[in-house]
C-alpha cells in the first residue's frame, strides 16, 4: 500500500477471491471465505447479525403484519430511518467530520469541498444526505414492508431452519453473491446512455464519494437497486433471509463509499476493499460489480487499479472512438457527470401462530 501525495492506492493491483481461478487454489478459496477479512468477516457477519437482532426484537409481530395498517408500516419506516441515519453517520461523523485518522488511507487527498453549487443545497454532503434519507430511505422500508406483508400474509413460501437447515445456510451464504449479480445488472443497466443522463448521473456527481454518496441516487434507481429483496418473493425463503437481504442492501454502501480503504478502528482496524468501486467513480466505465464475482473481468470492463490496468481501459475506449462516431458505451459528459474531478474537494402453509416462534 502506498499513501501518495495524490492520495492512498494499493501496490498491487486489485484483485478478485482466489475462488474462480484455474487452477484452482482451495486452500486460498477456504482462507477467503472463513478468513478475516473475508467473504464472511467482518461486514456480511455484522449485516447478518444487524439482520438478525431487527427482525428479532425491532420488526413487529407476523399477525400485525398480515394485515395492512399505517401504525406498523410507520414503525418499520421509523425505525429504518434511525439504523440508517447511526450507520451512515458513524461513518461520516468519524471520518469526515472528525477526521479520527485524517487522510491516512484516503483515496482522494482532497476532502469534499464544504460549499460546491453543483450539488443541490450547496454542499454534497447534504445532497448526500438528502437523496438517502428522502429517497432512499422510503422506496427502502417499502420494498421491505411488502416483502414482510407477503411472508406475514402466507402469499409467498415461509421455510424453518428445522425442516430445511442446509437450504437455509446455503442461501444465507449466497446472499452477497446474489447481491453482487443483481448489482452488476442493474448498474449495466442505468449505465445506458439515456438511463445514465436521466437517473444515474446523480450518483456520479460523487466523483469523491463519502460514505452518505453510497445511497444518494435518483428514486427510480432506488427502486431498482433495492428490488434485490423480491427474489424471495420466488425463491423459497425465510424473513430472516429477506431482512439480510434488505440490510445488506442498506448497509453496504456505506463501507464501499466511504473514501478509504482501512478505517483505522479497534485492534488491526478495517479493510473496506472499496478501491475497486471508487475506480469507478473516478473513470464511470469501469469495474461495474462489487468484487465477489469477476463479472468485468469476463465482460472487459475491469480495472485493476494499475498502470496496466489503465492502459487496457484507454485502449477501449480508443477502438471505441475509431469504430463509432458516438461513444455509446460511455457515459455522457455532461455537467451532471464530470469527467473526473479528482474531489472538488416450513412453507407458506405454516401457521400464523406457529411463524410467530421467530427467534
Ligand atoms: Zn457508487
Ligand atoms: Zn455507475
Amino acid at each position: 500500500m502506498s499513501q501518495a501525495r495524490a492520495g492512498w492506492s494499493p501496490d498491487s493491483p486489485v484483485e478478485y477471491p482466489p475462488v474462480f481461478v484455474w487452477p484452482p487454489r482451495p486452500a486460498a478459496a477456504a482462507r477467503w471465505f472463513a478468513g478475516y477479512p473475508g467473504y464472511l468477516w467482518p461486514f456480511n457477519i455484522v449485516y447478518v447479525l444487524v439482520a438478525i437482532g431487527v427482525w428479532c426484537w425491532a420488526t413487529p409481530s407476523v399477525s400485525t403484519m398480515s394485515t395492512w395498517a399505517v401504525g406498523w408500516v410507520g414503525f418499520v419506516l421509523v425505525r429504518n430511518a434511525v439504523l440508517m441515519t447511526a450507520w451512515y453517520g458513524a461513518f461520516h461523523l468519524r471520518l469526515y467530520i472528525r477526521k479520527s485518522q485524517e487522510q491516512r488511507f484516503k483515496y482522494n487527498v482532497k476532502w469534499p469541498a464544504a460549499r460546491n453549487d453543483r450539488f443541490t443545497l450547496g454542499s454534497q454532503a447534504r445532497e448526500n444526505v438528502v437523496w438517502s434519507l428522502a429517497s432512499g430511505l422510503p422506496i427502502w422500508t417499502a420494498w421491505e414492508v411488502v416483502t414482510l406483508w407477503l411472508f406475514a400474509s402466507g402469499r409467498i413460501r415461509w421455510i424453518h431452519f428445522s425442516d430445511h437447515p442446509i437450504w437455509f445456510i446455503v442461501l444465507m451464504l449466497l446472499i452477497p453473491v446474489y447481491r453482487d449479480l443483481h448489482f452488476y445488472l442493474v448498474h449495466r443497466l442505468i449505465h445506458w446512455p439515456p438511463l445514465y443522463k436521466t437517473i444515474h448521473s446523480l450518483h456520479h456527481r460523487n466523483t469523491n464519494p463519502g460514505p452518505w454518496s453510497g445511497l444518494s441516487m435518483h428514486p427510480v434507481e432506488h427502486m431498482l437497486y433495492f428490488s434485490a429483496i423480491a427474489i424471495h418473493w420466488i425463491v423459497p425463503s425465510n424473513p430472516v433471509h429477506a431482512m439480510f437481504t434488505s440490510f445488506h442492501l442498506m448497509m453496504s454502501p456505506a463501507p464501499g463509499h466511504a473514501g478509504f480503504e482501512h478505517i483505522e478502528v479497534g485492534p488491526g482496524g478495517i479493510d473496506t476493499h472499496g478501491y475497486s468501486h471508487y475506480l469507478h467513480h473516478k473513470y464511470f466505465e469501469v469495474n461495474y460489480a462489487d468484487g465477489v464475482l469477476p463479472l468485468d473481468k469476463w465482460f472487459g470492463s475491469f480495472h485493476d487499479g494499475s498502470p496496466q490496468g489503465d492502459a487496457a481501459m484507454k485502449a477501449r475506449r480508443l477502438k471505441r472512438s475509431s469504430s463509432s462516431p458516438v461513444q455509446s458505451d460511455q457515459a455522457p459528459r455532461t455537467a451532471s457527470s464530470p469527467v473526473i474531478d479528482a474531489g472538488a474537494s416450513s412453507g407458506g402453509g405454516a401457521s400464523p401462530q406457529g411463524r410467530e416462534q421467530r427467534c
